[in-house]
């Protein structure tokens, strides 16, 4: 997993604040309360939100992320490899999530 995986499956948009700048990955249970570095537990994060929320759950900091976090859909790795797309090829992958 790669950060900018991470931030491609999120649309490049932190996913506490919805801020597109200044963007990290966080993990939503820190792993120093056992939170593991799946993709489930990862999310964009723009490091504003990354220093507020800092080590503590999400209840904990009242900060959520807006969608799930999840593991990707296949495309997202095609894009991080090869940002721009033939358009040959979008009859061939999948509709994004
Ligand atoms: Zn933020």
């Amino acid at each position: 997993m790669t950060r900018r995986a991470v931030f491609a499956r999120d649309d490049w948009t932190c996913q506490y604040c919805g801020s597109r700048s200044d963007l990290t990955v966080d993990h939503v249970i820190p792993r120093s309360k056992g939170g593991s570095s799946e993709w489930e537990n990862i999310v964009a994060c723009c490091s504003t939100c990354n220093r507020r929320k800092a080590d503590r759950l999400p209840h904990q900091a009242r900060m959520f992320p807006r969608h799930s976090p999840r593991p990707p859909h296949p495309s997202v790795f095609i894009q991080v490899a090869c940002p721009r797309i033939p358009d040959s090829w979008q009859a061939w992958l999948p509709q994004a999530a």
